[in-house]
């Protein structure tokens, strides 16, 4: 008897992609945007990210997404702000958390939006260091 189906590999954790990176700065107008979709009293300017990184997996094409605010409660996702190398956001818009977490151990939560492309974030290497939120 020969197996020849055999179980997936648990991934090595030392295996992780590199961070895309790309900077921007967001526009005064889509920061007073983004503290729009905050409840009344809950945000101020000073909880909206303005240097903009994308924290995606590195990638080549499509656009690049930043974290810009949180909004409210945890499930309610966040602002993020997206946009074309090179060009400054063209809107903010307000997407779902990614609901992975990490394998055992430490059962850590990803830091993209929903239905983000690339790797989840705890699966991705960033040399800068600002990991969670
Ligand atoms: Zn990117
Ligand atoms: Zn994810």
């Amino acid at each position: 008897m020969t197996d020849a189906t055999q179980p997936p590999r648990p991934r090595p954790s030392a295996l992780r992609v590199p961070i895309c990176g790309e900077r921007t700065s967001l526009p005064h107008h889509l920061a007073a945007a983004a503290l729009a979709f905050a409840p009344a009293g809950t945000a101020e300017v000073a909880d909206v990210e303005q240097h903009l990184r994308c924290t995606l997996q590195h990638h080549s094409t499509g656009d690049h997404y930043a974290l810009v605010m949180d909004v409210g409660s945890t499930g309610s996702g966040a602002v993020w702000a997206n946009w074309i190398r090179g060009h400054q956001p063209s809107a903010v818009v307000v997407l779902l958390d990614c609901d992975v977490t990490s394998l055992a151990p430490g059962r850590e939560p990803c830091c993209e939006f929903a239905g983000h492309p690339g790797a989840h974030s705890f699966d991705i290497t960033d040399p800068f260091g600002i990991s969670g939120r």
